[in-house]
């Protein structure tokens, strides 16, 4: 489960993290922690299901106010860093941090669409 950038996860909700190549924060321009990459589909103007992939960085200086962000923030602050004996709990705060990602970039018409599928047993 590596590959020469970073290293993937794999998991019901798939996602790809990086912490080895990371962008300058589109807020603060300071690099960022993680970029993670992530599947997220939407719909067209037919109402067509949109396959997409949407990109989230993690910035120390912008995000410690989330605190999903925070916790994961947590961990590049300790002095080794990202190793692999905290690779599994990057993995893990990684995933609650993307999901809370996930609610806060979700549109409002894809979450009232994915209610109503819920309420008719599809999800
Ligand atoms: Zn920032």
């Amino acid at each position: 489960m590596s590959d020469p950038d970073g290293f993937a996860l794999d998991n019901e909700d798939e996602f790809l993290l990086n912490i080895d190549q990371t962008p300058l924060c589109p807020r603060c321009e300071t690099r960022t922690k993680m970029v993670v990459r992530f599947s997220s589909s939407w719909k067209n103007g037919r109402a067509e299901e949109v396959p997409g992939l949407k990109e989230v960085v993690l910035c120390a200086a912008c995000d410690h106010a989330d605190p999903a962000a925070a916790e994961l923030l947590a961990l590049f602050t300790v002095d080794e860093g990202v190793t692999t004996s905290n690779m599994e709990m990057l993995g893990s705060l990684s995933a609650a941090w993307v999901e809370s990602v996930r609610q806060r970039t979700v549109d409002e018409e894809l979450l009232a669409d994915e209610h109503e599928r819920w309420l008719q047993g599809k999800l």
